[in-house]
């Protein structure tokens, strides 16, 4: 692409694999506090400089340069991490401040293995230290050679100005709109950023207005209908392809779009009158008692004008970086707690925070002289009339992340520290409470929520759903008068809040809480002592651990040991493999946590959908079908080798238990277990650890009794086994309530695996999620299942509900739930048969 004043092209640095912000192991650059840009893991040892401009700065310590572009965009390129503690000692610069640099000129050589041996990681940052005023996109995101294209530089009044039409072709097309509830925010984030990968500008059009669709608001403003139908155009040098892409993108519903469902009218509730009780909507379910706490709105004082513009405006762009990076942390831990819900609404709060709209609309008051405080407060306030005046419900919820992102500027603009101090067990009442608020109030250990405003699609409803906060909205103004730590009950599966409890309703639901409560702190007391049924059948109750601080967490909370350790969490998120040293430690430690007890310990499961930044595997059409678990181990040997001979270290090893992931047939146990008795011989180890295989496929459960004559005992995923069975993705919120581990043929599959492994005399255990619900454990024990891995906080209550159980009565009735019609049907027998307390 040429580069004119407002776009560059920037050129790579450095040769090596390209990486993004979020995977470089810096909490700072991958916050994105430092800015936009990008990473570069070196394989050259010399510096060069990405475009042609201005050294404007130099580090005291040689390791890293700053190179403004003549369109002003201001590059940072940082030579590793904490390299400045290296003190200049490898690094030779070449240039000095103020000299005028030609694209491509060396700017600093190293070297490569002094610095790296040194130093944290020789990953090199390229970033935009002006990001508010410029927007970046990467060309590549694989391995690039210095010289070759790696990142546009797009000036924001740029994209601010798409719409004025910079020539070129121009495409066109029409197409019904298939998200449900229409062009809400998140489906009107996915058209930004479809239409920000092409060099075109591209807007859509309806009901005789436009919006360009680099503006999330101004598409949410066109308040587009699901199947509504839209005009879509297109102009620049890649026009054709950004509308095919455009077109696609809006008639394809998001897969778990499950936010836009059931939308809350705005329309004034037709509340039924009770004296004593305010009525509103559900918006996560649940009944708790507890003193109200109100929580205040921030107000602004009134504003004389007057205002430098110039101050003002950087003020105001430092209090938006701040947010910026304060999302960027909130988005990272999302990713890292794989929190899909979380991660899709602050990455909508993120491109809103960038929208056009908002900030042209600030900039403008601010140049005529506003406070920035007042100017961005008045940009909101006008957006949220606009979204509100659609007469879409759905729409004018979404105004409540707008005030989010008022609050969350004002707070940076007034330095106000962004805390609220609520007593823990406290019912929050307020207008409107807004994700942030959200996270912060559940990290304080509040009992429940409730709203003047606000709708039961909002995304603060599906963040308290998540939490297991009892949440009611649309309660009305009244709600607000109330005093302050006045005792009331939430009913949020009734739409009730309860202002004048008398003693004796306060003393039910406390009473409904404490029974909870005692319930679990007894079966906390009997966690350590073995489970066995009435009738006197030791079940194993172990845990599902990824670390061994969880096994440590399993066993204070009783575990019997480890039925799966996911060894995935020590390959993840780093940039080279572990070798078989630092996997042996983190093996034993696991084994360590766990006193006399053994832990089963999977070999990795991988590949898929889960890739290894150090291990490029191609693409997979159906990555759920492809090179994963033990067939990656295959195409990979030297990994699973690696990890064999760390866990063939671990000291007892007669405590240790190989899993392996993913088998379809029996050669490919042959095929392990062959190489671990060669490995035993050449590391002199007489008695080879037990091998166990998961049943998670179909195959599998269908050859249990030829894989149990040769494995030592089995151990069911029902997660990848529910998946294949019924062929429902195991993450797709869509199909969530039907991919039911309960299912009739998964029953049909878990009962052949029983009886498999018995004509070997195997023990057959679960570590699925299945074995972690209350429901299933009859049923599971009934069908010959001996061990259950569990969540480590459920093992009390796992432990409690075997020794209500008679394994012949559950063997009995679990026969009969083969024959049921579906896994609702299985779910109400077993209610029927064994309640739950
Ligand atoms: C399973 O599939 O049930 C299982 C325990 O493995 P994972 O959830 O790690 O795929
Ligand atoms: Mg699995």
């Amino acid at each position: 692409m040429p580069d004119n004043n407002k776009e560059l092209t920037l050129s790579a640095p450095l040769s090596g694999p390209v990486l993004t912000l979020a995977n470089v192991p810096d909490a700072v650059f991958a916050s994105g506090a430092m800015g936009d840009g990008i990473a570069i893991d070196p394989l050259n040892d010399t510096l060069y400089s990405p475009c042609a401009g201005v050294v404007i700065h130099v580090a005291r310590s040689s390791h890293a340069v700053t190179v403004r572009a003549d369109n002003g965009a201001e590059i940072l390129l940082h030579l590793g991490l904490d390299t400045v503690e290296l003190n200049g000692e490898g690094f030779a610069m070449l240039v000095k401040e103020s000299d005028r640099v030609s694209l491509g000129q060396p700017l600093l050589r190293y070297d490569l293995d002094k610095v790296g041996q040194h130093c944290k990681s020789l990953v090199s940052l390229l970033i935009l230290t002006n990001s508010a005023d410029f927007q970046v996109r990467p060309i590549t995101l694989k391995a690039v050679k210095v010289g070759e294209p790696l990142l546009h530089v797009i000036a924001r009044n740029t994209v601010a100005a798409n719409t004025e039409g910079a020539g070129g072709p121009e495409a066109s097309g029409q197409v019904r709109v298939a998200h449900r509830g229409g062009l809400h925010a998140r489906p009107a984030a996915l058209i930004r950023q479809t239409a920000q990968g092409f060099n075109s500008q591209s807007e859509l059009h309806f009901n005789g207005k436009s919006a360009p669709c680099n503006s999330l608001i101004g598409l949410m403003g066109l308040a587009i209908g699901e199947q509504d139908e839209v005009q879509v155009s297109c102009q620049g040098p890649e026009a054709n392809a950004a509308l095919q892409a455009l077109l696609s993108a809006l008639a394809t519903a998001l897969p778990d779009d499950h936010h836009a469902q059931a939308p809350v009218s705005t329309a004034p509730l037709k509340r039924p009158v009770e004296a004593g009780v305010l009525h509103g909507v559900c918006a996560a379910p649940g009944l708790v008692a507890g003193p109200l706490f109100r929580l205040n709105a921030m107000t602004l004082p009134t504003d004389a004008g007057n205002h430098d513009p110039a101050q003002q405006q950087q003020i105001f762009e430092a209090a938006l970086n701040a947010v910026r990076s304060e999302i960027a942390a909130t988005l990272a831990q999302a990713k890292k707690h794989k929190n899909a819900d979380e991660e899709a609404i602050f990455a909508a709060h993120m491109a809103l925070l960038e929208d056009p709209a908002l900030l042209d609309a600030a900039q403008q008051f601010i140049a005529q002289g506003t406070a920035a405080t007042h100017a961005w407060s008045q940009s909101i306030d006008a957006q949220c009339d606009m979204l509100q005046g659609t007469g879409s419900a759905l729409l004018a919820e979404r105004a409540n992340d707008l005030r989010d992102l008022k609050q969350r500027v004002l707070r940076a603009l007034l330095g106000e520290a962004w805390q609220y101090e609520v007593p823990a067990g406290a019912i929050v009442a307020a207008l409107e409470l807004t994700p942030s608020d959200l996270l912060q109030l559940s990290a304080q250990g509040v009992a429940g929520l409730c709203m003047a405003e606000g709708g039961a699609t909002s995304h603060v409803a599906i963040l308290a759903r998540g939490k297991g906060l009892p949440c009611l909205v649309a309660l009305g103004a009244e709600l607000l008068d109330q005093p302050q730590g006045q005792a009331v009950v939430l009913d949020a599966d009734g739409g009730r809040l309860e202002l004048a409890p008398n003693a004796e309703r306060l003393a039910e639901v406390q009473q409904a809480q404490t029974e909870r409560q005692r319930r679990r702190e007894s079966q906390q007391a009997k966690a350590h002592l073995p489970a066995e049924t009435r009738n006197g059948v030791h079940i194993e109750v172990v845990a599902n651990v990824a670390s061994s601080s969880e096994a440590a967490d399993a066993f204070a909370n009783g575990a019997d040991g480890v039925g799966l350790l996911r060894t995935e969490f020590l390959f993840v998120d780093r940039q080279t493999a572990p070798d078989v040293e630092e996997q042996r430690a983190a093996y034993q430690a696991v084994l360590d946590a766990m006193g006399e007890h053994s832990v089963i310990i999977r070999t990795i499961d991988v590949g898929g959908d889960k890739q290894l930044d150090y291990l490029p595997l191609p693409a997979e059409a159906n990555p759920v079908l492809g090179l994963r678990g033990i067939r990656l181990a295959q195409a990979r040997p030297e990994i699973l080798d690696q990890q064999l001979r760390a866990l063939l270290q671990v000291k007892p090893l007669h405590r240790c238990r190989i899993l392996l992931p993913m088998v379809t047939e029996v050669d490919e146990l042959l095929h392990i277990r062959q190489r671990v008795d060669q490995l035993c011989l050449e590391m002199g180890i007489t008695q080879r650890p037990e091998i166990g295989v998961m049943i998670e496929v179909p195959a599998a459960a269908l050859q249990a009794e030829q894989l149990a004559e040769h494995a030592d005992f089995l151990s069911i995923g029902t997660n990848d086994l529910s998946q294949y069975t019924l062929a429902m993705d195991r993450d797709h919120a869509g199909l969530a309530a039907r991919v039911d581990a309960l299912h009739p043929a998964l029953l049909r599959l878990i009962a052949m695996t029983c009886e498999g492994a018995a004509v070997h005399k195997r023990w057959v255990g679960v570590c699925g999620a299945l074995a972690s619900d209350p429901l299933a454990t009859p049923v599971l024990i009934g069908l010959g299942v001996s061990e259950l891995s569990v969540s480590p906080v459920q093992i009390g209550e796992i432990k409690d509900r075997v020794r209500q159980l008679h394994q012949a009565e559950c063997q009995r009735l679990s026969r009969d739930l083969l024959k049921l019609s579906s896994a609702a049907a299985v779910r109400h027998a077993c209610h029927q048969y064994w309640p739950l307390p």
